[in-house]
């Protein structure tokens, strides 16, 4: 019987690029609803951009736009991106949105009705030059434990302590750099302590997976326990957000609307295709809805949000599926080893997206666990598991076909090897159910090497030279089932690779393969068209390259702050004159400039400054400068950055250099006097 099955991917904050780990997730998520639709269920897949909060609003008045004219910049940079990675969404839309405004309001009248919404009058850091409280990521100052300057206003990141805001020595306003003063504010709270009794039952029904069920168990803490605070889900103007019915100058914390905003993306949906809202919310609802996330946002999606919904009177989700994060060679993502990728710097170097959703398919095993793209790793696999294996199966018969049986199949009499594969179906099916895509994607490269190993016995480009009916007879047949076999492997994969697997159903001149395909087979006669290449292996100097140019931008592109480390991140305009003390800018002769053989930015330059060696310095200013013009000007560098190995060798500081969308670089010269060598601060 045919699933009725609603799902959704956490929705990327407006505030930033899509990255490579960002991808994962909407990746995983892809995979799972082609999946389920091949196999003839209804599932509806809905993702919006989450586009509230004090992040968006102060980004927006930096960049001097409304936050509305930023969240539609973002929505059109974001979907182009997804839209390009094959993420097909039923729905991509806005939490800025009347459809999520309405069901906040709504949902939280309803608890409101229910008793579960209290007020508290609260104290809280107000910045008297921005004339707005300050989010506790927005305090910084001293950690009351170790003295370190600098710290943000809920965890010192020296000493690892974590204290309140208004223990911070000598706080400031990340935002205006003003000293901070105590204010008291009217704050909403969601009685989430009153709701312990139904969020242990239900962490623990099978909701969530066993260890994400653990952790939940540790926030919840054991029967007769209560260890949940009330939540605070209000916010004082200014604040990008909805305003909250029935308080004015008050606005609903980002993280109330959000998940709604899976709701309303759905809403809208309906509205566009027809379909039925309330069956699929509706307390009682026998439709399945499914969340895909990452670890980090889990409290929100298995407490406050089933929560939520519980007493507003809606239905709680039927599985919350959380994942790991992307660690790349084995580390974190990092902007200085060139391995903070976005989405758009992978489609410019490497360009085919399929390749990642390979890659990533074969890691992913709906664990929590973390997933490490391993640069070396992705480009032996995609060209060994994609390339030799499994479109090899084609390349080496296809042309036979074409060239010697007018490119007409003969029906196969029952084949061990396609036996095999199609016995496979359930297997990988079930694989696939389980989010366990490495497992599937095992088992279908075991079957390819099946097929591989029986195209080898058979050497179609042996008996091809044999004279006689029963040589031709036999290439045609041999060809014909390892063609069976290659569909049947492309029915497998086509959830990971969507595209290839329609190149290759034009190619095989037949319609679109489902799940049910695994029981059809090639009719006598069936014509297939020209066999041209499928896929190219991937160039390991396009990965180089790759790194390379994130590296080069990296002072360029602005941070990607997602909102979940609380109203997270320094979005601020000033540093204090600590911070400014520790860069070491020294006044630099050039000695020597030089170009770089096979560098298309860089120029090789000999730095003195004062040190008894010349400092080696590549600089990206190769469009503006001729070299000789440079030996033997002052100019400005930056000696106490950590050196780098760049491709061309140790770059050992950096020279300024002034630019902008008009032109530049321009680098900086001192006024006569100054000497190499010399401070300049
Ligand atoms: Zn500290």
């Amino acid at each position: 019987m045919s699933r009725k099955i609603l799902v959704t991917s956490a929705l990327p904050y407006a505030n930033g690029s899509i990255h490579l780990g960002h991808l994962v997730e909407y990746i995983q998520t892809d995979i799972w609803v082609r999946f389920q639709k091949m196999q003839g269920n209804t599932v509806h897949y809905v993702c919006a951009d989450d586009t509230h909060g004090t992040p968006i609003m102060l980004r927006a008045e930096k960049e001097g736009i409304t936050p509305e004219a930023l969240i539609a910049k973002v929505h059109t940079e974001h979907y182009a991106d997804f839209s390009e990675f094959l993420v097909e969404f039923d729905n991509y839309y806005s939490t800025n949105s009347p459809e999520n405004k309405e069901l906040a309001s709504a949902i939280y009248k309803a608890l409101k009705a229910n008793g579960k919404i209290s007020t508290k009058t609260i104290e809280q850091f107000y910045d008297p030059v921005k004339n707005m409280f300050l989010p506790d990521r927005f305090i910084k100052g001293e950690c009351p434990k170790c003295h370190a300057k600098d710290q943000y206003g809920d965890s010192c990141e020296v000493c690892g302590a974590t204290y309140n805001p208004t223990e911070l020595i000598n706080p400031f306003s990340a935002v205006s750099g003003a000293a901070p003063v105590r204010k008291e504010t009217e704050h909403y709270f969601f009685k989430l302590s009153e709701c312990t009794d139904f969020l242990r039952s239900w962490t623990r029904s099978g909701t969530l997976q066993q260890e994400a069920a653990n952790k939940m168990n540790e926030w919840i803490g054991e029967a007769g326990e209560n260890k949940l605070s009330d939540w605070d889900i209000s916010r004082d103007a200014p604040y990008f957000g909805f305003e909250i019915p029935d308080a004015p100058g008050k606005y609903f914390y980002v993280w109330l609307d959000a998940p709604i905003g899976y709701m309303a993306s759905f809403k809208n949906l309906c509205a566009k295709n027809g379909l039925d809202f309330d069956e699929y919310w509706k307390a009682d609802s026998k439709t399945e809805l499914y969340h895909f996330i990452g670890k980090d946002i889990l409290y929100f999606h298995a407490l406050f949000w089933p929560a939520t919904l519980e007493y507003s009177g809606y239905r709680k989700p039927t599985q919350v599926f959380s994942h790991g994060f992307l660690t790349v060679n084995g580390e974190k993502m990092s902007k200085s080893r060139g391995t903070f990728i976005t989405a758009r710097s992978y489609l410019d170097h490497i360009k085919n997206p399929e390749y990642l959703r390979y890659y990533y398919a074969a890691k992913l095993n709906g664990s929590m666990e973390d997933i490490d793209l391993n640069l070396e790793d992705f480009v032996a696999r995609v060209n060994s598991d994609l390339v030799g294996k499994y479109i090899n199966i084609a390349s080496r018969t296809a042309g036979f076909i074409n060239k010697r049986f007018a490119g007409k199949l003969v029906s196969a009499c029952k084949h061990d090897v396609v036996e095999t594969i199609k016995a496979s179906a359930p297997e990988i099916a079930k694989a696939y159910e389980a989010r366990d895509y490495s497992r599937a994607l095992r088992e279908i490269m075991r079957l390819a090497d099946l097929a591989n190993a029986d195209v080898a016995d058979a050497a179609p480009w042996v008996v091809a030279k044999q004279e006689g009916m029963a040589a031709e007879a036999k290439l045609h047949a041999d060809c014909s089932s390892a063609l069976e076999m290659f569909r049947l492997l492309t029915l497998y994969l086509k959830p990971a690779l969507p595209d290839l697997a329609g190149n290759i159903e034009r190619f095989l001149n037949i319609s679109p393969l489902t799940w049910s395909s695994v029981n059809d087979s090639f009719a006598d006669g069936h014509a297939i068209n020209e066999y041209n290449h499928l896929i190219t292996r991937i160039d390991p100097k396009h990965i180089e390259a790759m790194t390379e140019a994130n590296k080069e931008t990296l002072q360029h592109s602005p941070e990607t702050v997602s909102k979940t480390q609380a109203d997270l991140a320094n979005a601020s305009d000033y540093i204090s004159i600590d911070d400014f003390t520790k860069v070491d800018l020294r006044i630099a002769k050039i000695v020597n400039a030089e170009h770089v053989e096979g560098a298309e930015k860089l120029l090789r330059l000999s730095l003195d400054i004062g040190e008894s060696n010349p400092r080696q310095v590549f600089a990206g200013i190769k469009s503006a400068y001729d070299p000789a013009t440079l030996v033997g000007r002052l100019t400005l560098m930056v000696a106490n950055l950590a050196p780098r190995k760049m491709k061309f060798g140790m770059s050992e500081g950096m020279v300024l250099a002034a630019s902008d969308e008009h032109g530049g670089p321009f680098i900086l010269s001192p006024d006569a006097g100054a000497q190499p060598g010399m401070r300049v601060k």
